[in-house]
């Protein structure tokens, strides 16, 4: 790179650096070390209180990780830390993940460029100087050549609209805006709203301490014990020996005739096998637990209708083994494709059903008509509540993106461009935002590839871009439309191959009332990371790079 590199500056009010990362949890710290790394000058800013993202937020009872924490959950550059850091459980808690970005945070020194409890307000790109101007809700202004959007796809929480709403005089707290200070649900009666992961997970924990709990079910899930483990010293040696090994497995692409490229795969067909040799298999995955229920499963679970049925008739039929009550089990049971939904994991949650403190209200038959003073009616009549819980989930995806609503090229916003599709090139960039990239963005894996590896290779690929562009004395760079396009179709043509697009999900965007349906996940996995690196390797096809100010007349564009 050129020595361009700007220090900070400030004139007047406003800071000045060479790129704004908006939020500071797995991807903006990834993004802030290694931006740093090569030179340029950096800040974060985040509206919490402390670093982690969706980790400092989602601290509700039962929380945590779903994927194997070693070796997955966690940063891949960094051998040391691989090695320095003791993973305790199989599936670490929120507790022990938080305190893993925080040692993060301080291990690679990352505190001084991170400014907490500033929350983004606006950010407006600035075309006659080529840079985005931000304010915060702090008063402070910054401009910075580029602006890196680490938002978070699981962090804008949402709430419903249900009426009456205002008038509930207890207590409502929401999973994914969990409060600092504890919830006490002791000798309470609990309403909770949502059956998701979040409502899986806090449902059991939550019915141990209180007086009753009744849930609010709108979409019965199927959930797959997630056999929650300590983790021996031996197999986290294990990991850190086979390091290199498996850091290699998670970027190697899948075989060229695989059914979907970030597929389950055991490597068997579900046709080459009979009837009784699947359900033995269905049986064993059961019992084995965690997410190999998906991804040691049949090359054909997310492709084929026919064994997705029989998966979910398997899935289905222990429900009725586990719910003692037969009226309870039926309204527990499910009618999507298994695994089109985000797959679950649980710790007791069928069991929960068979407590007599912990009742069902199944809101397809029995909706929720209004919130009173003292509790929920459902058209069936009153539920008194002390505590409401909402796990009610979040605008997944695109909508941290569209609170934030930039102001790109002629003062456009975010939100009129995506009114009716989330348009976007590679899942990094957006045409008419010059220089704005997103991390987990729509049209990237995200939230189906492995969030912090996902996260160091999309930042590595942005931080590639701005070398391209500064080594040409360059001084913008945004998609085009037709790249766009072209994109959007890859994406959707990748979906249109599985049962995803076929069911309402927070994957669609049905999730949230007025949202357009768009299934806007990259379904590649490590397939999308070596797309996107060939295109940069190529030249950038698809981008139109932009004369730094003043050099217009010598520079060319592409
Ligand atoms: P979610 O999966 O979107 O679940 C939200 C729940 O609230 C659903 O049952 C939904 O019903 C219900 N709901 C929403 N609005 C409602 C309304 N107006 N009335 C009644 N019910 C309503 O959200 P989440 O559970 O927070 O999980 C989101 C994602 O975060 C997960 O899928 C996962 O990727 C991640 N997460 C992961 C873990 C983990 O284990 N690592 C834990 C928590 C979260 P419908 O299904 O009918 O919409």
């Amino acid at each position: 790179m050129t020595s361009t590199t700007h220090h900070t500056r400030r004139d007047g009010a406003t800071e000045h650096y060479d790129a704004i990362i908006i939020g500071a949890g797995v991807s903006g710290m990834y993004a802030l070390h290694h931006l740093r790394g090569m030179g340029l000058s950096v800040r974060a800013y985040d509206g919490a209180p402390s670093v982690g993202g969706t980790w400092w937020y989602n601290r509700y009872p039962g929380a945590r990780v779903d994927g194997p924490s070693a070796p997955l959950y966690g940063y891949t550059f960094s051998d040391e830390l691989v090695k320095e850091w003791d993973w305790t459980e199989s599936q670490s808690s929120q507790p022990e993940v938080h305190s893993y970005l925080e040692h993060f945070a301080d291990r690679f020194d990352l505190r001084r460029d991170i400014q907490l409890e500033t929350w983004v307000r606006s950010a407006r790109y600035d075309e006659a100087t080529q840079r985005w101007q931000v304010e915060t809700s702090t008063g402070l202004r910054a401009s910075a050549q580029f602006l890196v959007c680490a938002v978070g796809a699981l962090s804008t929480p949402n709430t419903p609209d249900i009426p009456g709403f205002d008038a509930f005089e207890g207590e409502c707290v929401h999973t994914g805006n969990w409060p600092q200070t504890p919830v006490s649900f002791s000798g309470k009666r609990v309403g909770v709203i949502g059956t998701g992961s979040s409502g899986v997970q806090a449902i059991p924990e939550i019915a141990k301490e209180a007086d009753h709990v009744t849930v609010f079910q709108r979409t019965p899930q199927y959930t797959v014990p997630a056999r929650n483990r300590p983790l021996a010293p031996e197999e986290l040696a294990a990991v850190r020996e086979n390091w290199e090994t498996l850091r290699a497995g998670m970027t190697a692409l899948p075989d060229a005739d695989a059914a979907l490229p970030m597929a389950p795969g055991n490597g068997r067909s579900a046709f080459d096998e009979t009837p009784e040799q699947r359900h033995a298999l269905y049986e064993e995955l059961w019992e084995q637990g965690t997410l190999a229920f998906v991804f040691r499963n049949y090359a054909e679970l997310l492709v084929n209708e026919e064994i997705n049925r029989e998966v979910c008739a398997f899935l289905r039929g222990k429900i009725r083994e586990i719910v003692r009550d037969p009226e309870t089990a039926e309204k527990l049971m499910p009618d999507h494709f298994y695994g089109t939904k985000r797959p679950i994991l649980d710790s007791g949650y069928y069991e929960t059903y068979n407590r007599d403190d912990v009742t069902l209200v199944d809101l397809r038959r029995d909706p929720i008509e209004e919130m009173t003073a003292t509790g929920v009616r459902t058209r069936s009549g009153e539920h008194p509540i002390d505590v409401l819980v909402l796990a009610t989930g979040f605008d997944a995806i695109s909508g941290s993106m569209l609170r934030l609503d930039p102001k790109g090229r002629d003062g456009v916003s975010l939100k009129e461009r995506w009114q009716s599709r989330f348009h976007n090139y590679l899942g990094l960039m957006i045409s008419g935002f010059p220089n704005l990239f997103m991390i987990h963005g729509p049209g990237t894996p995200g939230v189906l590839y492995l969030m912090p590896l996902g996260a160091e290779l999309e930042t590595e690929w942005i931080a590639n871009c701005i070398r391209h562009l500064r080594d040409r004395g360059l001084g913008a760079v945004e998609p085009t439309h037709a790249a766009e396009l072209d994109w959007d179709r890859e994406v959707s043509a990748l979906a249109d191959k599985t049962l995803f697009p076929r069911t309402d999900s927070w994957y669609t965007g049905s999730n949230i009332p007025g949202k357009p349906r768009h299934f806007s996940v990259h379904l590649g996995g490590p397939a999308y990371f070596h797309r996107i690196a060939e295109i940069a390797n190529e030249g950038y096809d698809g981008f139109v790079f932009t004369p730094a100010l003043g050099e217009r007349a010598n520079a060319g564009s592409r």
